[in-house]
């Protein structure tokens, strides 16, 4: 195991964007490939009902702030969605052009194009928050699940106290994600115009542990919505888990996400990856 095996152009270049974002022109041209399909099978193949097709002709008519309202008004972690979401199993894998081109119109790439669009323009904000309810609801975990409850909660005008155990909001999102797929902190970025609704707190350091945690926040809120995730991976059960150079995978990636420098990372000179999911293609390609 070894720190600061490459450069810093090196560290610079192989965790950089892994999909680097569309033009304006490049984006339209894409659009204009969609045939706008009727009963279209992207949309049911999306795992949050994004009106897929809708969202891909406002870019064409070059209506951004359009399409990234249809998106968010699906899925408020669309953002995210759009750099992680394994679209080539979801909805590019069944929208129509792979059998007329081989090649499906790039649908992740234009949901990231419309929504980080409207995060950088001057007025982000594209929902209401509605009068308040005076109902306060207490959400448990703020990772994806969380955050979209939480967010979807306090549109509807209720105040929101959402609690985790992490220094830092996001969940997966923040500690489990590659970093090539999440630059520039977008993570955070993205809680904030989540936060921007208004209504929400964040309560960071606060772990579920005991019954009486939660019989306390059932007496104190009109609701209460547990989205904590899954806490541990599971051991395999086999001798020498625990020896030094041993890493569960989530916790790897989650240490490369919160390190800055990522030169100061030991990685060894042989990885070898156990398993063949995406979190452990994600722990073989960063080392
Ligand atoms: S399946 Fe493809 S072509 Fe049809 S609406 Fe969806 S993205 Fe457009």
């Amino acid at each position: 195991m070894q720190a600061g095996r490459l450069s810093a152009q090196e560290y610079a270049q192989r965790f950089a964007d892994a999909t680097p974002r569309l033009t304006p022109a490049q984006a339209v041209l894409e659009a204009e490939r969609c045939l706008y399909c009727f009963d279209a099978p992207c949309a049911t193949a999306c795992p949050t009902s994004i009106d897929v097709p809708s969202f891909i002709k406002r870019i064409g008519d070059g209506n951004l702030r359009g399409a990234a309202r249809t998106i968010l008004e699906s899925n408020p972690l669309g953002g995210m969605c759009a750099r992680v979401c394994p679209t080539e199993n979801l909805c590019e894998a069944v929208c129509v052009r792979n059998t007329q081109e081989d090649r499906p119109v790039a649908i992740g790439r234009l949901q990231r194009h419309a929504v980080d669009a409207l995060m950088e323009s001057d007025k982000p904000q594209i929902f209401t928050r509605a009068p308040a309810t005076g109902k306060k609801i207490a959400v448990v975990g703020a990772g994806p699940a969380g955050l979209a409850c939480a967010y979807t909660l306090a549109r509807e005008g209720h105040d929101v106290v959402v609690f985790d155990a992490k220094p830092k909001a996001g969940g997966l999102n923040e500690y489990g994600l590659a970093s090539y797929k999440t630059p520039g902190d977008f993570a955070q970025q993205e809680i904030q115009w989540l936060l921007g609704i208004g209504g929400i707190t964040i309560q960071n350091h606060w772990k579920l542990e005991t019954v009486a945690q939660l019989e306390a926040l059932r007496k104190d809120y009109a609701a209460v919505f547990l989205g904590m995730g899954l806490a541990t991976t599971h051991p395999l059960g086999i001798a020498g888990e625990t020896l030094d150079g041993v890493q569960d995978a989530v916790d790897f990636i989650a240490t490369l996400r919160q390190t800055e420098d990522k030169a100061t990372l030991p990685v060894g000179r042989r990885v070898v990856v156990i398993g063949g999911g995406m979190t452990a293609v994600d722990a073989a390609v960063q080392s």
